[in-house]
């Protein structure tokens, strides 16, 4: 399949103009519904409806300009007249209670209005708190900058004193409530009404002042002059303030205008907010000429502030705010308690039934139609494209497949180490490449080929299949191939696999031949055994060699290196073990006329006889020796000198009765032995020359016979020298029989 697909070279060679064309006639289609649903709105006429605002014009209506200059009242289907409050003009409340006007602007004196029993529902709270606070004047003195609110006994003081508000103070609770506070009944407060309290406060003949942050307290922050805010302790609700209102009744009648309205209001204050400077430009300029831009930017600002729109949606209210509102207006006296029972129809909901924008039924019927079937036409257009979108993936997927088995194929034919695969089960082999019909004996041409007809090991059920089963796959597995015949065996390492195949388990199976790699094991192994054999022959005969150094050729006993060696030993460990040490040097007597009478070889036969006899009498822990011709030496560790002068004696006695067969005849010897025991002090040396010393006694004295070496003290010469019995005679040379 080729990887880049070419368009048909008449596709590009298409009608630019039809395409154009074909194109226009989709964008009508889509359009219908829309049109349609538009239709109904141009039959309807803009609605009058006029707002009485609570205060002459500035910033404090600013929404409402902004909603009229940018249209969103007309968008919303209004023609809006504002209508400025202030002296002489009409309380929104009763404006809207008496139908004069459609909507208000007021505080939280709304809900005192709701539970004197007008029912007045609010929309909207431009303001979360309100403006109206008490300044006073600053006591002189306090220089410290900033607003600083004077304690609880001061404001008692000045409430006393000379005090300012405007308006109907019985409805304005955020008044009211400081001076509760601290015990003043404002009722029974003077009420004095400057026409210009600011100038008189800045002039300090008025003490306390109601007023506005967004006005009177702007004017006094301009002229510099120090003032006191009382704030509202924060446990009490901030009063709502810029309410927008309505009538229950207008509210009831059309909910979705009242949202309309709402909205188109709620849009124009975001829009106010959002730029003050140029809202306040317009306002200068359209309907507040007497204030300066400046003035109305603060005003803009501080509004912005109390409207907490930062953290607050602009506009929102909440029914148990309202209810903590009122109940601190019923707490001062403002309202009848039981008009909290009233203050629930108060906030406005939004209404839960659609928006009607469609008032005519057959035109709401078709515009439906005409949409069900366009969206009906369009979404089977979709399915059908995706449909036959995903057949042509499927095929490609399915190309790709074949493509993919065919190279798999391809690559296991051609591997060079044996691949197969055979079913868990049975055994029987269901594919095997080149090299598995070589490597594992497979018969080809045979219809059915079983694995472990080749190889044992992979019976179904045997141990390594089970394995197999449950582990998934097997990895390095060693195989034997038995040989048939003359042939070897052979050997194979496999890595299985289990998988399911048609439909049946089988062991997909890569192997490697390691034939050579075995038969070199095992090889090995023999050479090896060989190599153990030979090691230990050589070790027997290093032994030997090593015996055969340290021993005497003719008698077998050990020779005089080995005494050297040994007795320095003995002795040593006799010293350190505080323990007795005998010696007993052994001489041939007159053995020169041994050898002249039975011949050199029957001297040697009574040398073995004579050693033969020091060697079985000996004990384990003696050392027999021929120190050298006819003379042999026994060391005797842990004997005493006593105990090797009786064996002495009988070592003389047995070989005097030896009768030795020579060539000559039997052979009669004797030996004479000179015997010492350690002294403290000792060394070999000196042992030595002890125990020869008494054979040179025993010699001059008469021959066969035990000398003893013996003193009474260390290092001195030998005081007695004694023969321990036995023939003092000649021995003599017995003759043969
Ligand atoms: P004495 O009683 O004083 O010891 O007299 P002797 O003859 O035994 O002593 P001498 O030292 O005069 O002679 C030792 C003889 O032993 C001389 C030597 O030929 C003989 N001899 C030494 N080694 C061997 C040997 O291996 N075999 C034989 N057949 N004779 C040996
Ligand atoms: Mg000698
Ligand atoms: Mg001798």
């Amino acid at each position: 399949m080729d990887a880049i697909r070419t368009l048909p070279a008449e596709a590009g060679r298409r009608c630019p103009r039809k395409q154009v064309l074909a194109r226009l006639r989709q964008l009508v289609w889509a359009c219908v519904p829309v049109l349609l649903c538009l239709l109904p709105l141009r039959s309807h006429a803009l609605e009058s409806v006029s707002v009485q605002l609570s205060w002459s014009h500035q910033f404090q209506f600013a929404g409402y300009y902004v909603a009229l200059a940018r249209g969103h009242y007309r968008a919303e289907g209004f023609d809006v007249e504002l209508r400025a409050g202030g002296f002489g003009s009409a309380d929104p409340k009763d404006a809207v209670m008496l139908g004069r006007a459609e909507f208000g602007v007021t505080n939280s004196d709304l809900a005192v209005s709701r539970m004197a029993g007008k029912p007045l529902v609010a929309l909207a709270a431009v303001l979360q708190e309100s403006a109206l606070v008490w300044m006073a004047q600053r006591p002189p003195g306090d220089d410290r900058t900033g607003l600083r609110a004077p304690s609880g006994k001061d404001l008692a003081r000045l409430a006393r004193g000379r005090v300012a508000w405007r308006g109907d103070l019985d409805r304005q609770a955020e008044l009211v409530l400081p001076l509760d506070a601290v015990g003043v009944n404002l009722r029974q407060l003077s009420q004095s009404i400057p026409p210009d309290p600011v100038d008189q406060f800045v002039a300090g003949q008025i003490d306390l002042m109601a007023g506005y942050r967004t006005n009177e307290l702007l004017d006094l922050k301009r002229r510099g002059h120090p003032v006191s805010v009382i704030e509202l302790d924060r446990s009490v609700p901030g009063f709502y303030s810029e309410i927008l209102f309505t009538s229950q009744a207008l509210a009831e009648r059309s909910p979705q205008r009242i949202e309309r309205f709402r909205r188109a209001t709620l849009r124009g204050w975001q829009e106010a907010f959002d730029d003050i400077e140029g809202t306040a430009r317009m306002i200068q300029r359209l309907y507040a000429t007497q204030h300066s831009v400046d003035q109305l930017v603060a005003e803009g600002r501080e509004m912005e502030r109390l409207s907490r729109r930062d953290d607050i949606e602009l506009g929102h209210m909440s029914r148990s705010h309202w209810e903590r509102v009122a109940a601190q207006q019923v707490r001062l006296g403002l309202a009848p308690a039981d008009g909290l029972g009233r203050i629930d129809g108060l906030l406005w909901g939004p209404h839960s039934e659609p928006v009607q924008l469609l008032p005519d039924p057959m035109r709401v019927a078709l515009t439906g139609v005409v949409a069900a079937l366009w969206l009906t036409v369009f979404g089977l257009w979709r399915i059908a494209a995706k449909g036959r979108a995903e057949v042509e993936r499927l095929q490609q997927a399915q190309a790709r497949q074949g493509d993919d088995d065919l190279r798999f194929q391809f690559l296991m034919d051609v591997a060079p180490f044996p691949v197969l695969m055979f079913g868990i089960r049975d055994g029987q082999v269901s594919y095997a490449n080149e090299r598995a019909i070589g490597a594992l004996g497979l018969v080809n041409g045979t219809a059915q080929w079983l694995i472990h007809d080749s190889l044992p090991a992979l019976r179904p059920g045997g141990d390594l299949m089970q394995r197999l089963q449950s582990s998934r796959i097997l990895r390095d597995v060693e195989l034997e191939r038995p040989g048939v015949g003359a042939e070897a065996a052979h050997w194979s390492l496999l890595t299985m696999r289990a998988v399911e195949y048609e439909g049946k388990p089988c062991a997909f199976a890569a192997a490697v031949d390691i034939t050579l790699r075995k038969r070199a094991e095992i090889e090995l192994t023999l050479l090896s055994a060989q190599r153990g054999r030979i090691i230990e022959e050589v070790e027997q005969l290093q032994a030997k060699l090593r015996d055969a150094s340290v021993r005497d050729p003719l008698t077998g006993l050990f020779n005089r290196r080995y005494l050297d060696a040994t007795l320095r030993r003995e002795l040593h460990r006799a010293h350190r073990e505080g323990r007795p040490l005998s010696l007993m040097v052994v001489d041939a007597d007159h053995f020169k006329r041994v050898n002249d009478h039975y011949g050199h070889a029957g001297g040697d036969e009574v040398l073995r006889q004579i050693a033969r006899v020091l060697q079985d009498s000996h004990r384990s822990e003696d050392v027999v020796c021929r120190f050298g011709g006819e003379e042999f030496v026994v060391v005797l560790p842990g004997s005493d000198l006593t105990f090797a002068a009786e064996r002495a004696e009988s070592l003389r006695r047995m070989v005097e009765s030896l009768a030795i067969p020579t060539d000559g005849g039997f052979a009669h010897i004797t030996i004479s032995i000179g015997v010492t025991a350690t002294w403290p002090g000792d060394d070999a040396d000196k042992l030595f020359k002890r125990a020869d010393a008494a054979v040179y006694e025993a010699k001059r004295s008469g021959r066969n016979r035990v000398v003893v070496f013996s003193a009474a003290a260390p290092d001195e010469a030998p005081t007695h020298l004694a023969p321990a019995g036995g023939a003092m005679s000649d021995p003599g040379l017995g003759g043969g029989t």
